[in-house]
């Protein structure tokens, strides 16, 4: 069978809201982004705008400072030929007191106009006079017939040169003008004027300002290493040319680097110039000076706009990062505030539901203490009707043993009742044959007997009585002497050796004295019917003493008491007896009092607890204290 096609498991719910919640942050990180590449972009255009405008300014007030300062000389070179010295020197060349007079002249005139140097120049090229007469390197002599001013002064053209000096190397623009005489030519004026102070006010930061020839030579500049080099490498014509004219004397004239990257929307350019040293890139504006094809040049440093357009992308993506911050903060307050909105109501909900809970417990509570106090009273009735009939129990027990004990009590006291009888007769036969001390004899034995007789009907009223059950201190050997007292007669007429051992005569039991010898005559009673059938009868009766607790214990001679009888001997209605001779009550009824008392009722362990191998019971009970015993 061929295999089912597999289906595209959907993404589970969350996973869906976890890829939207993704690319809603992507989305977010992208447009912040954009925006601040926006800025960045704007920030830049604004400050390189900001740039243009200051550089076209200073373009213009550099070109009008050179202007200005050119102007003032264009006119001197023509004037010169206003001299009739001049005119007269041209006219004769070798009048050399001519000649001292034109050179003072000139020298004059030099001071007074602030120029460099001024000579006059004959047809052939050769300088007649010169301000500078009195130096060393004076021009006086000079052949400059080479230098392309004069050549164009000669050509009747005016002549206007940037150039260096041949003779010193010192450079200066140079005025050349005919010197004519009813309008014939006979000379060159020249005036040398030295520009290059004009450069010391360029220098304005890191911005730059160049001045170059029509073939792109440096000639003026703020950056003194790129004087008399080339924005663009010379044709080699030009080149040779310049060599001819001696223009820029010996410099090499060697390229910039300067090469334009860009324009920006104003119209400037951008242009990197890779000298020694580090590669800058500038804005470049230009302004030609058109009479002599001069071109000044302004650069300004982009660093610095490009660094604040970098801070202001730096700052836009802060200034959204705090505004995401501060939205996600707002959203987050919210939520906070909304969840804790809704604790708040869980919480009353709970503290509602609570309240309820306590109240419906606390009335269930109401209705259990209320049931517990009526079911305390109905126990206690209970407890009552129990103890009532325990009590009643014990007596009934006691009653029993009296039972028991009838037939031997009737016997005891059918005896004397006999002798009693005969006695009586007897005295009475006696005192009428008048033999009245033996008369005496036989009636103080009738008291005796009957004394004895009371104490037996005593005992038995003593022993039957109903005791309360509150605890005393019972003095342990009058209480073990009057239980004895009730089975005494069974003791001798069935020749039970009776022994007593008493560490210490007033051993006091906290118990009651009644039931102590009821407790004492069921063990009695209970060993003489074990020993009913043995060779050996012993009776022992042993008292011991703790810190606090007595200990009576009866041991007979008796055949012991097997396992299986040990354990169900407190139980009641447990006998071993025949039929009407037992109830099975005495051990339980003792076993109570006893414990009644805080005491212990309990057969010794093994089968030679008692005297021989017979049995032996311990009676426990708590000692009492001294000052509890009635003196
Ligand atoms: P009853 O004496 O009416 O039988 P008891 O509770 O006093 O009831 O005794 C329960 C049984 O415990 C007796 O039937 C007897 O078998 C056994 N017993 C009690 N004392 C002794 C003893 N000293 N020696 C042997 N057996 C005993």
């Amino acid at each position: 069978m061929a295999a089912a096609p597999s289906q595209a498991v959907p993404p589970s719910r969350p996973g869906r809201r976890l890829w939207r919640r993704l690319t809603l942050w992507v989305l977010l990180l992208v447009a912040c982004l954009a925006v601040a590449a926006f800025a960045w972009r704007w920030a830049e255009n604004a400050a390189i705008e900001r740039l243009r405008l200051s550089g076209a300014q200073r373009l213009d007030g550099y070109a009008l400072s050179l202007e200005n300062l050119l102007a003032k000389y264009d006119f001197l070179p023509g004037t010169l030929e206003l001299n009739k010295d001049v005119i007269a020197l041209l006219q004769k060349p070798g009048d050399d007191a001519l000649r001292g007079e034109v050179n003072e002249y000139l020298e004059k005139v030099n001071r007074l106009s602030k120029s460099t140097t001024i000579y006059i120049v004959n047809l052939q090229g050769v300088t007649q006079a010169a301000s500078n007469w009195r130096e060393p390197d004076s021009f006086v002599g000079d052949d400059v017939s080479f230098r392309p001013y004069v050549r164009d002064a000669l050509r009747r053209e005016p002549g206007g040169f940037y150039g260096v000096g041949t003779t010193r190397g010192e450079p200066g623009y140079f005025f050349a003008h005919g010197i004519y005489h009813n309008g014939r030519m006979l000379g060159v004026a020249t005036v040398k004027v030295n520009i290059e102070k004009l450069e010391k006010g360029w220098v304005q930061g890191a911005d730059k300002v160049l001045l170059t020839d029509a073939h792109g030579v440096v000639f003026l500049t703020s950056v003194p290493e790129w004087k008399y080099r080339t924005l663009a490498p010379l044709e080699p014509e030009v080149r040779r040319e310049l060599e001819a004219s001696r223009q820029y004397f010996s410099h090499a004239l060697t390229p910039l680097g300067m090469r334009e990257t860009g324009r920006t929307d104003g119209g400037a350019g951008i242009v990197t110039v890779s000298d020694a040293g580090p590669r800058l890139t500038m804005l470049s504006q230009s302004r030609s000076l058109a009479p002599r094809k001069w071109r000044f040049v302004y650069l300004s440093d982009l660093a610095p706009a490009r660094a604040s357009a970098r801070n202001v992308f730096l700052f836009a993506c802060l200034a959204q990062a705090l505004l995401v911050m501060l939205v996600l903060y707002t959203r987050q307050r919210r939520r906070l505030g909304r969840q804790r909105l809704r604790a708040r109501e869980d919480l009353q909900r709970a503290y509602d539901n609570l309240e309820t809970m306590v109240a419906e417990r606390t009335s269930s509570l109401q209705q259990m203490t209320h049931n517990l106090s009526e079911e305390n009273i109905v126990r206690r009735k209970a407890e009552q009707k129990l103890r009532q009939a325990q009590s009643e129990l014990v007596q009934a027990a006691k009653m029993a043993v009296l039972g028991q004990m009838s037939a031997g009590i009737t016997h005891e006291l059918n005896q004397p009742l006999t002798a009693l009888r005969t006695m009586a007769d007897n005295a009475r036969v006696l005192i009428e044959r008048d033999r009245l001390d033996e008369a005496k004899t036989n009636l103080a034995t009738i008291s005796q007997l009957v004394a004895r007789m009371g104490l037996i009907t005593g005992q038995l009223r003593q022993f039957a009585r109903k005791a309360d059950a509150s605890p005393r201190a019972v003095p342990v050997a009058a209480a073990i002497t009057a239980a004895l007292f009730l089975v005494e007669r069974r003791v001798e007429r069935e020749r039970v050796n009776f022994r007593m051992s008493m560490r210490g005569q007033d051993v006091h039991a906290l118990c009651d004295s009644n039931r102590l010898e009821q407790v004492l005559v069921n063990l009695f009673t209970n060993a003489l019917d074990a020993m009913a059938g043995s060779e050996t009868r012993e009776l022992t009766v042993a008292v011991e003493r703790t810190d606090d607790r007595v200990m009576i214990g009866v041991a007979d001679s008796g055949p012991g008491i097997p396992e299986d009888i040990r354990a169900h001997l407190f139980e009641p209605f447990f006998t071993t007896k025949p039929q009407g001779q037992g109830l099975g009550l005495g051990l339980a009824i003792s076993e109570q009092i006893v414990r009644e008392f805080g005491g212990v009722l309990r057969v010794e362990a093994g089968a030679g607890g008692g005297v021989s191998g017979g049995a032996k019971f311990i009676i426990e009970l708590p000692l009492a204290e001294q000052e509890t015993i009635d003196v």
